[in-house]
C-alpha cells in the first residue's frame, strides 16, 4: 500500500534517501506511517513543528570499538551500538543484541519499534536498543565475560539508572546481563537498576524471565477473546525459535491448555505431534546450550528438519513467530491461511514481512505486531525499575498479575484506537496509533527537541 498524505510520503522518502542501505529501518518506519493516515486527517495539530521529521531521527547513535582477547591469546574486535531514540515519555529502555547480523539498521529498526511498544505498556519509558555483531554462540564463558566487561566499559558512560537502562535480547541472557552489571559496578562503585533482566539474588524481578512468553499468550488470550470469543484450549500452536521468549510462550501456552507442536532454532525444527515437551527443550537451550536437533533423539515420535522456513507449513490454529525479524514471508502467510489459522501473533520483532502481514489482514484473521503482543518483557522490565527504586522485591504472583494486566490493557488500548480511526481489528494500525499518541503530544508539550 502507497503512502497517500504528502507529508508522510515526503518523510519516507527523506528516511530512504538519508540512508538508502538501512532496509530493515526503512521497513519499520513505513509500516509505522502508514498508520498515521487517518490520524493525520483527524488530528493534523499533533503533526506540527517536524514532529514526524524529528520521531525518525534517534537523539543520539553511538557506535564504539569493543577490543578483546579471545582463549588463544588473540585480539578480537567487535562493533556495537547504543542507539538512544526518543526520551519524549521516559528514559531511555531497550534491550541488548549480541548477534553477527547485528548493524545500524537493526538497531535503528528496533529502537525505533521501542518507542511505540514503551508507550503501549502505560509505564514512563522511552525508546532505545543496542548491541553489537559478536556471536556469542561457540564461545567459553570466560570469553563472553570478557567481551561483556569490555562492552560495558565503553557502554556505561552513556547509560544510567535515570538516563538509559539497557535488558536483554537475541544473545543476551542472564549469564550476559550478568556480566555486564558486574563491569557497570565496578566502573561506577554503584549499585543501580541500570540494568533489567538482572539475576534475582542482585535486583532481578520475579517472572522477568518468562515475562515476554507469558505476556504474549495474556494477549493472545484477550484477542481471541475479544475478537473472536474463543480460547487457547485445544488450539494446535506452533511457535518459532526456542531462545527466552519462545520457550516461555510455549510454557504458558500449554498451560491455556493449547499443544504446541513445533518449534526451532536458526538450524531447524522439531514436530511433535504429542505436544512439544517444554522442559526437554528447556534443558537443550538453557542449561546445555545445545541444538534443538538433539530433542528429536530424546522424544520417541518426535522428528526433526533441517531449515527453519518449513515450520510455516505445518497445519495449525495459531502461529506464534518468536525468533527474529523477516522469519516469516508472504509465502508462508499464504501456506498458514490455506491450513486455517486463525491468529498469528508477534512474539519476536517485525517477524513478518509486509506481504505477510498484508494477507493476514486481508483476512481478517487476529493478526498483533511484536510491538503490542510482545510488550511483556519491557514493561516487567520496567516493574522491575519500580522495584529496585523501591528498593523492595514483590511476589511473583503480584508481579504476574501486573503483567496480566498490563497486556490485557495494550489489547484494549490497541483494539479501541484501530476502532476509533475506523479500522476495526487492525491491531498494526491500533498499536501505531495508540503507541503513537502519547509520544507525539509528549514531544509537542515538550517544545521542539
Ligand atoms: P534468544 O537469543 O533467547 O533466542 C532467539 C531464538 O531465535 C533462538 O532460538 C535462535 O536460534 C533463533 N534465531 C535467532 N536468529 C535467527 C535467525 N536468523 N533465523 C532463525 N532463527 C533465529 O532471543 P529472544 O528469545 O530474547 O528474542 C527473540 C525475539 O524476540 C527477537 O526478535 C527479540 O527482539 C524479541 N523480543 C525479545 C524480548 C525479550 O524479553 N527477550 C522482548 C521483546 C521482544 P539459535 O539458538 O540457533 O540462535
Amino acid at each position: 500500500m502507497a503512502l497517500e498524505n504528502r507529508y508522510l510520503r515526503e518523510v519516507y522518502e527523506q528516511v530512504c534517501k538519508k540512508d538508502p542501505d538501512q532496509k530493515e529501518f526503512q521497513q519499520a518506519v513505513y509500516e509505522v506511517l502508514q498508520s498515521f493516515e487517518p490520524v493525520i486527517v483527524k488530528t493534523p495539530a499533533l503533526f506540527e513543528n517536524g514532529l514526524l521529521e524529528r520521531l525518525v531521527e534517534p537523539e543520539r547513535l553511538v557506535t564504539f570499538r569493543v577490543a578483546w582477547v579471545d582463549d588463544r591469546g588473540k585480539t578480537q574486535v567487535n562493533r556495537a551500538f547504543r542507539c538512544q531514540f526518543n526520551s519524549a515519555i521516559g528514559p531511555y529502555k531497550g534491550g541488548l543484541r549480541f548477534h553477527p547480523s547485528v548493524n545500524t539498521s537493526i538497531i535503528k529498526f528496533l529502537g525505533f519499534e521501542q518507542i511505540f511498544k514503551n508507550s503501549l505498556t502505560g509505564l514512563p519509558m522511552g525508546g532505545g536498543k543496542g548491541g553489537s555483531d559478536f556471536d556469542p554462540k561457540g564461545k567459553s564463558d570466560v570469553e563472553v565475560m570478557r567481551f561483556a566487561q569490555a562492552f560495558m566499559t565503553e557502554m556505561s558512560k552513556y547509560i544510567g539508572a535515570d538516563t538509559d537502562i539497557p535488558a536483554g535480547d537475541i544473545g543476551v541472557g542472564a549469564r550476559e546481563i550478568g556480566y555486564l552489571f558486574g563491569q557497570y559496578k565496578r566502573i561506577r562503585n554503584e549499585f543501580t537498576g541500570v540494568l533489567t533482566g538482572k539475576g534475582l539474588a542482585f535486583g532481578g524481578s520475579l517472572v522477568r524471565k518468562e515475562a515476554t512468553g507469558y505476556g504474549l499468550l495474556y494477549f493472545v488470550q484477550e484477542a481471541l477473546a475479544t475478537m473472536r470469543n474463543e480460547t487457547m484450549k485445544d488450539k494446535i500452536t506452533v511457535i518459532s525459535g526456542s531462545g527466552n521468549v519462545a520457550l516461555y510462550a510455549a510454557e504458558k501456552a500449554q498451560q491455556l491448555g493449547a499443544r504446541v507442536v513445533a518449534m526451532s532454532d536458526s538450524a531447524g525444527f522439531i514436530y511433535d505431534p504429542n505436544g512439544v515437551r517444554v522442559e526437554v527443550v528447556k534443558q537443550l537451550k538453557e542449561v546445555e546450550r545445545a541444538r534443538i536437533s538433539k530433542y528429536a533423539e530424546l522424544v520417541p515420535g518426535s522428528e526433526y528438519h533441517e531449515g527453519c522456513r518449513r515450520i510455516w507449513q505445518i497445519p495449525c490454529d495459531v502461529a506464534l513467530p518468536c525468533a527474529t525479524q523477516n522469519e516469516l514471508d508472504g509465502e508462508d502467510a499464504k501456506a498458514l491461511l490455506k491450513n486455517g489459522v486463525i491468529a498469528v501473533c508477534e512474539g519476536a520483532n517485525m517477524p513478518c514481512t509486509p506481504e505477510a502481514v498484508d494477507a493476514f489482514l486481508a483476512e481478517k484473521i487476529v493478526f498483533s505486531p511484536g510491538k503490542a503482543s510482545n510488550a511483556g518483557g519491557v514493561a516487567t522490565s520496567g516493574l522491575e525499575m519500580c522495584q529496585n527504586s523501591e528498593r523492595c522485591c514483590w511476589t511473583a504472583e503480584e508481579v504476574d498479575t501486573r503483567l496480566q494486566q498490563i497486556m490485557i490493557s495494550i489489547f484494549h488500548n490497541v483494539f479501541d484506537a484501530a476502532k476509533e480511526y475506523g479500522m476495526e481489528g487492525n491491531l498494526v494500525a491500533g498499536a501505531n496509533i495508540a503507541g503513537f499518541l502519547k509520544v507525539a503530544s509528549a514531544m509537542q508539550a515538550q517544545g521542539i527537541f
